[in-house]
């Protein structure tokens, strides 16, 4: 059994609202971690739980992940977060409207200290319908004037964060030939292979749609391996950008590169598989260090969108992955321990300023 206070005493988190909408029958969690920056921005995971427990430790999990992502990026925001637990009846558009606006209640009577955006199993669509009850809402269509699509800011950030890499660890200033094997071709995958090969790189990738495997063999050139295949592609850059939990005890041992860099979130299963990519000798771009493009084209809207803004701080992640790099080296510590040291460090000095 999940001890919640105390896990929210052991990862110093602010806040959990939990609520249940009578008449719709919204079963929704919002998590706050930490607030010193900014209020708590973070997508509404709409996913069918196994139990209350396993949504209420997915969404203190995730909100803290996005305290460090915000903290690196330097942003002036929170780390919040927030799941719907599914249970099939939301298939119904008029249930689902229903359970939207009740969130949408539910993110107003907090005032602003958390903003709700899009994630897994929800759409910028249903974040309109939730913007029907609270303005605390980001990351709207573009038809609206959101910001749209994040994908290609995302995908971006992450190239960025490869030129820093290919310098740092290659020691070239090009993509040329640089070997990369891509788990996953949605959104970002698709656009960091295509991205990769007018670059001159070697890109070998793999999807378990088989269809969007052969657009990309066909499009692109890029050879494509079985999904479980694409641990053991001898090369310079592993790039997840599919699922979670992808670097495990499991896989470890498999991977022949010299850098784990992609989109995906959470791509440890557990803290202790980054120091052991560290410890044998891999370098890896922790996830919400290089990903962090999505979180600040979505943050750029609650300024009022200007795509050119957004994608030149995207573009500094570059730096950002430099400095995480360099810190590493100089204290001898994992890119993990290193990334969590710079997040700290911001909260500390945001905390200073805003007093
Ligand atoms: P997406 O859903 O468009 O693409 C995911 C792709 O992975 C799909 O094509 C899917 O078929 C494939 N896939 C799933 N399981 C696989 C497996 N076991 N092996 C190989 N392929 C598999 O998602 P996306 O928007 O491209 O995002 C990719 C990852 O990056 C996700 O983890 C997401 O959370 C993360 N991320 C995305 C953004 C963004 O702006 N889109 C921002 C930050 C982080």
């Amino acid at each position: 059994m999940l001890d919640v206070t105390n896990y929210m005493v052991e990862h110093e988190h602010e806040e959990l609202v939990t609520c249940y909408d009578r008449t719709s029958g919204l079963r929704a969690l919002v998590a706050l971690h930490d607030t010193t920056l900014g209020p708590g921005l973070g997508g509404t995971r709409l996913w069918r739980y196994e139990s209350g427990e396993a949504a209420m430790l997915d969404v203190l999990r995730l909100s803290e992940g996005m305290t460090y992502k915000a903290a690196v990026a330097g942003l002036p925001l929170g780390g919040g977060k927030s799941v719907i637990m599914a249970d099939g009846k939301e298939q119904d558009p008029q249930v689902r409207t229903a359970r939207l606006h009740a969130f949408g209640r539910m993110v107003e009577r907090m005032g602003g200290r958390y903003i709700a955006a899009e994630d897994v199993g929800t759409t910028t669509a249903d974040i309109l319908t939730v913007r029907g009850m609270t303005k605390h809402v980001a990351g709207l269509p573009a038809e609206v004037g959101g910001s749209g699509d994040p994908s290609p800011v995302t995908a971006y950030g992450v190239i960025e964060g490869f030129r820093a890499l290919v310098q740092e660890v290659l020691r070239t200033d090009s993509f040329k030939d640089v070997r990369v094997s891509i788990q996953g071709l949605g959104k970002v995958g698709m656009s960091l292979a295509s991205r990769l090969v007018s670059a001159g790189a070697i890109v070998v990738t793999t999807d378990i749609r088989p269809e969007i495997s052969r657009q990309a063999a066909e499009q692109l050139g890029v050879e494509v391996v079985q999904p479980d295949a694409i641990y053991d592609v001898e090369c310079e850059i592993f790039a997840p950008c599919a699922l979670g939990g992808v670097i495990n005890d499991q896989t470890l041992s498999r991977l022949k590169c010299k850098i784990v860099a992609g989109s995906a979130n959470n791509q440890l299963e557990e803290a202790r598989h980054g120091e052991a990519l560290h410890q044998s000798g891999v370098v890896y771009a922790v996830d919400y260090v290089i990903n962090a493009g999505g979180l600040i084209n979505v943050a750029h809207e609650l300024q009022g969108y200007n795509e050119e803004k957004a994608m030149a701080q995207a573009g500094q992640i570059y730096d950002t992955v430099k400095r995480m790099l360099a810190l590493a080296h100089r204290e001898g510590i994992s890119e993990v321990r290193a990334a969590r040291h710079m997040a700290l460090e911001r909260l500390k000095t945001g905390a200073v300023h805003s007093h």
